[in-house]
């Protein structure tokens, strides 16, 4: 599968009138800021092997995180949050992501958004959802082969992962479950689960309402689920 033709046709996509105009402004705004590195915004890829075992589904990509780096979960709060859990429990060669160049690898994993492009107040429109559910079903078709278990990160993704799945044509199980942290559905057929997982945003961090031990939970589980 050739990740990179479609991370070309993703990086161009205008699909969103709303989302190409804060990407673009917060990049203008803020390259001055960072000018000594590139600063992506631009719709922002998935990140991880197209052979994943796990995949991982947030919400969209921070401001100043996957929208400054060009990497998902990158460069924000939550993304030290995720990728340092998926390092203690084996999933990623380290415990930080930076930027592309610095070596940190998913060997079977795979991240990916339910929204590609930034959102204003990290909240996307259910509209933006709709848009950009293409590009998480081409995800979902990718990973089809080898796919064992999805995390879900938050409501948000949960609502947008059900329709994609059916899309990518995965049978899944009717009536939909209601998300939940722990949650777990088995696709029918394949034996794919969808874990649910509430997300490491800063509010629920600080909060506690999730914790470190919380997150090695569940990634914990979906490797060993998924045989990593
Ligand atoms: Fe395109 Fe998705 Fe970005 Fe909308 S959010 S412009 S559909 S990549």
């Amino acid at each position: 599968a050739d990740t990179g033709a479609l991370d070309a046709r993703m990086s161009v996509c205008r699909a969103c009138p709303r989302l190409v105009r804060w990407r673009e402004e917060v990049a203008a705004v803020r390259r001055a800021a960072y000018a000594d590195q590139p600063y992506w915004g631009r719709p922002v890829s998935s990140f991880g092997p197209a052979d994943a075992r796990i995949l991982i589904v947030g919400l969209a990509p921070a401001a100043h995180g996957g929208n400054r780096t060009g990497r998902i979960f990158t460069g924000d709060r939550s993304g030290d949050w995720l990728f340092a859990s998926l390092h203690r429990v084996g999933l990623a060669t380290r415990a930080t992501s930076h930027s592309a160049g610095d070596g940190q690898r998913l060997p079977a994993t795979r991240i990916v958004a339910a929204v590609r492009c930034a959102p204003p107040a990290n909240k996307p429109t259910t509209a933006e959802r709709d848009a950009c559910r293409p590009w998480l079903v081409r995800d979902l078709e990718l990973v089809r082969p080898t796919l064992r278990v999805v995390v879900v990160l938050g409501g948000f993704a949960w609502t947008a992962l059900w329709p994609a799945l059916e899309q990518a044509g995965y049978s899944v199980p009717a009536p939909r479950v209601p998300f939940g942290h722990g949650t777990r559905v088995e696709l029918p057929g394949t034996g794919v689960r969808v874990v649910g997982c509430y997300h490491p945003s800063q509010q629920n961090t600080f909060t506690g309402r999730v914790t470190e031990v919380m997150l090695d939970t569940v990634f914990g589980s979906a490797a060993a689920l998924a045989e990593v």
